[in-house]
């Protein structure tokens, strides 16, 4: 018998499998068509100054609007996207796309810091990047000033050798640096010095149990410390409830984001939620 079941199992996990990788390349077909279809969307979610709650920045979030799926985060198709090379053109559309929405923005006197973009850590490695990132700051017209890189903790460490004159590069076109995720990619506080980098955003992971977790609050806490001796602003990532909140803002965390204050929301529904004519964020 036991036989027997381990030959149903057997067929059982080969039907899975190649379900699976059935899924999988359909989801990798339409994904190479996503692009020219225009079926990739930037949704945006407000950074919100710990100071004075205003918002001083959007992080640009990428949505799939999949024709049969619905709407689909980028937890499932951003490793797909690397994998197959996709991100290069991908995340070309969304650096030109986030540059473009922040200029009509700005345009239209709407305050909201700086736009925040996400490379891949393929796009960090591409020797493309700095003109790709000078090409979609001169079509947009959106001051460098205004532009956010965000670029994880593990893709700078996985690169050493070349992050600093990449960083460095970058720097030189007037963009800010942010490291994303930080916390969870093995590098020690103090090698960041040597990179020129403007913000550390603390990652979700640490966020999740302060106050409660005694370890999250002391590793918190020693981030937002050496952090602001190295000069670099302190963003805290998911932060959900009024308690996470005050326990960052006594820190001395300087920037807040996360549900508690907003979810990321396609380009109209951020307008008429923190544009409107209210101006929740006006002067
Ligand atoms: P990330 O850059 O660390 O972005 C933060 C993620 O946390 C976002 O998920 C955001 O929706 C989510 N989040 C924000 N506040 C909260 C909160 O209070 N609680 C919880 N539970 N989650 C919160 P999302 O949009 O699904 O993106 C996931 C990841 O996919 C991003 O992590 C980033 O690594 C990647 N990604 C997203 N957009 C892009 C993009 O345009 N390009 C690239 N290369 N990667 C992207
Ligand atoms: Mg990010
Ligand atoms: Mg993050
Ligand atoms: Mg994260």
């Amino acid at each position: 018998r036991a036989k027997e079941r381990g030959k149903n199992a057997f067929q059982l996990f080969n039907k899975e499998m190649s379900v699976r990788a059935l899924e999988q390349m359909l989801l990798e077909n339409s994904l190479r068509h996503a692009l020219e279809r225009q079926e990739f969307e930037l949704f945006y979610q407000p950074q919100l100054s710990a100071a004075d709650n205003r918002i001083c920045g959007m992080e640009a979030l990428v949505r799939w609007r999949h024709p049969t799926r619905g709407l689909t985060a980028p937890g499932l198709f951003i490793s797909l996207a690397e994998q197959t090379g996709l991100i290069v053109p991908m995340g070309d559309w969304i650096l030109r796309e986030a540059c473009r929405q922040g200029k009509a923005w700005l345009d239209r006197g709407y305050r909201f810091g700086r736009i925040a973009v996400n490379l891949s850590p393929c796009q960090f490695l591409s020797d493309d990047l700095p003109a790709a990132i000078d090409a979609a700051l001169a079509q947009s017209g959106l001051p460098p000033s205004m532009l956010e890189l965000e670029i994880t903790e593990s893709a700078i460490m996985q690169n050493q050798q070349a992050a600093t004159a990449l960083l460095k590069r970058m720097r030189e076109l007037g963009v800010t640096i942010s490291v994303d995720d930080f916390g969870t990619g093995y590098s020690s506080l103090a090698s960041l010095k040597q990179y020129p980098l403007d913000t550390l955003k603390i990652d979700r992971s640490f966020v999740k149990d302060i106050p409660y977790d005694a370890d999250n609050v002391a590793i918190t806490e020693a981030i937002i410390a050496i952090a602001h001796k190295l000069r670099l602003r302190v963003v805290a990532e998911g932060v959900e409830s009024e308690e996470q909140n005050a326990f960052l803002r006594s820190a001395g965390c300087d920037v807040i984001q996360g549900y508690l204050h907003g979810r990321p929301l396609p380009p109209a529904e951020i307008e008429s939620r923190w544009f409107a004519e209210g101006e929740k964020n006006a002067g």
